[in-house]
Formats: C-alpha cells, structure tokens, sequence
C-alpha cells in the first residue's frame, strides 16, 4: 500500500486533529502518503484533497475541531455520488480510506467497502455512541466540559440556594449526562435509555429539601427532554421552581483532554495498520483497555448500551 486518504465526516469532536496526526505520521513511519479529504464525503465526491506531509500535522494535536473539516452530506447516500468518490480515490492513487466520524459516517464507509474500497471507521463523537466500542474520541473532553460547567453552576447554586437544570447534548444517548452526572454529583440524572418519571424526580428533590440540602442539580440529556419542558413539568406538577442552563455547542469545542490524545493516536496508528494488513470494513474501538477492530456493521447492527450500573450508582450516591 502506497497511499491512503483520511477524512472527517459529521459532528465534529474534539480529538479528531490527534487522530489525523496519527494516521499522517504512522503512514510515514511505514513509508506510506497521506492524502487529507476536507468537508468529509463532500469533498471527497468533488475532489477536494491534499497531500498530508508530517509537519502539515504539526500542533494540532491540541486543537479542537478538526483540520480537514467536517460535513453532513445526505447525497452520499446515493450509488452514483459513492461510484464518484471512488472514482476520484482510484485516479489520485489511493488505496484505502479512513474515514473519523460517528454511526452516519460508518454508514458511507460501509457502503464504499460493498463496491470494493477498503474503509476503516474511527469513532469521534462526543455522545459516546457508536456500538462496538467503549469509548469515542470526544467524550472525555466533553465530559470534562460538563463537569467544569456544572461545578460553576453548583457555586452559585450553593450561594443562592437554588434548584437548577442543566441540559446536556444527546440525543439517542445518556452517556454524557450519566458520567457528569456522576463525576459532579448531580441530584438526579435523566437519560433516554430509563423511562422518565416526573414524580420519581419529584420525590428526589423533595427528599433533598427535607434533609437540609441547599441547592439541588439535575442533569438532562437533551433527547429526553429540553431543560425548559423539565422546568415547566416540575412547576406544573409540584410548584417547584428551577433555573435552566442549557450548555449547546460548548460541549463540542476545546482543547482535547489527555485520555481523548491518547486514545486519538492509538486510533489513528492501528487503523493504519488495520489497512496495511487488507483489513477492509473495520471499526476501530477499545474494550477493556484495549484497541481491537471489529466489522463495521456492528456499529450499526447493534444498540448502543449505556452503563445502567452507573445510573444505579448515580441514583445510590445522590440520596
Ligand atoms: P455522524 O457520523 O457523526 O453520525 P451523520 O449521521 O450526520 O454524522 O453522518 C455523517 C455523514 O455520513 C452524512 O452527512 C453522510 O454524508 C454520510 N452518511 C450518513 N448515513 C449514510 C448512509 N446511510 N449511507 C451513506 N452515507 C451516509
């Protein structure tokens, strides 16, 4: 293998420029070219594509975002457009493909991978979830994010005692709101994977009150509901009062943390290598502390699983 290419596709994540870093320089380590795709599928389909040379990836490893940009790019779902893009890889000389990006980008690679092209997926989303893996690039940072966030709420809180919602990103998936949840010691944490129950929410809050707390903090994740719509419900239900604090896109900016860096360059080298060995319709991901590769189709075969030991244990630790 002489030349591969690498691209970012759907939301951005923090920890995406490590793992472009990694896939430059470990194909450099083994005498392959990069050839970096900006603008995700996108570009990829009208050809807009550069050589990566090793210092081309130098401080990023730092940055947010993502060098080669992302984009959210329906007609990939079409044959024609996929043919173009293979069309474009073949004539530049590129072998495989790896593609950093969530569930909707293993889609694409997938399909490429079905009329021949080899494709390795890395997970980057700050959801935590894309099944197969037990942890994305993106999350930690984001987690640390939240947990910033909410002990500078809780500050205020404590001074004013008040009862306040912080709405969390995750549409189909309560990591974010559960491990925050946890490390910042929220009162109660609403996910989309157990069933709502306003009353059980009610009853926490007013068993705080009753012994004494100050101040209360509840985590949602915004595909259960909004912070406004809990707000609304807990005043309707019970007369209790609330301030909302809805985090947006904050969660996806910053600098990636340690773990995320770490976790990005280990992606980024073993799908180099996964592509180097013919492996083709992979996913990167890590179980148990360890890197592995597994059939893309998994990630969207199966449902994302949350870890509903830490919810009980969320649920213990704040009564
Ligand atoms: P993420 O990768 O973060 O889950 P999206 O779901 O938006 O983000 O997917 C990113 C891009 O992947 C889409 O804009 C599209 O270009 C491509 N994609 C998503 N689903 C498919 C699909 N079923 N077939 C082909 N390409 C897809």
């Amino acid at each position: 293998m002489k030349k591969i290419a690498v691209l970012t596709s759907g939301g951005d994540a923090p920890g995406m420029n490590a793992a472009i870093r990694a896939v430059v320089r470990k194909a450099k380590v083994l005498n392959i070219e990069v050839i970096g795709i900006y603008y995700g599928y996108q570009g990829l389909v009208e050809g807009q594509m550069t050589t990566l040379q090793v210092g081309d990836v130098g401080s990023i490893i730092q940055r947010g975002g993502t060098k080669l940009y992302s984009a959210r790019y329906p007609d990939f779902k079409q044959s024609d457009v996929q043919d173009q893009a293979i069309a474009n890889m073949r004539e530049a000389g590129i072998e495989g493909l790896i593609v950093i990006g969530g569930d909707g980008s293993y889609r694409g690679a997938m399909d490429l991978v079905k009329k021949g092209f080899p494709c390795i997926g890395i997970p980057a989303t700050i959801d935590n979830d894309v099944p197969g893996t037990q942890y994305t690039i993106g999350f930690d940072t984001a987690l640390n994010t939240v947990i910033d966030a909410v002990d500078k709420i809780r500050d205020t809180a404590t001074s004013h005692e008040n009862l306040f919602i912080v709405e969390v990103m995750g549409r189909d998936a309560g990591d974010l709101a559960l491990y925050a949840g946890v490390a910042a010691g929220a009162g109660a944490v609403i996910i989309p994977e157990v069933d709502f129950c306003i009353e059980d929410v009610i009853a926490r809050i007013k068993r705080g009150e009753y012994r004494g707390k100050m101040y209360n903090i509840i985590i949602v994740a915004e595909g259960v509901m909004s912070g406004t719509e809990l707000a609304r419900l807990l005043k309707e239900n019970a007369g209790i009062t609330t301030r909302v604090s809805v985090l947006g896109h904050m969660q996806r900016g910053g600098s990636p943390t340690g773990r995320d860096r770490v976790l990005a360059s280990q992606f980024g080298a073993y799908a180099v290598e996964a592509l180097v060995a013919g492996k083709k319709g992979r996913a990167i991901g890590v179980r148990n502390h360890e890197i592995v590769d597994y059939d893309l189709t998994e990630a969207f075969k199966k449902e994302h699983a949350t870890n509903l030991a830490l919810y009980t244990l969320a649920t213990e630790l704040s009564i």
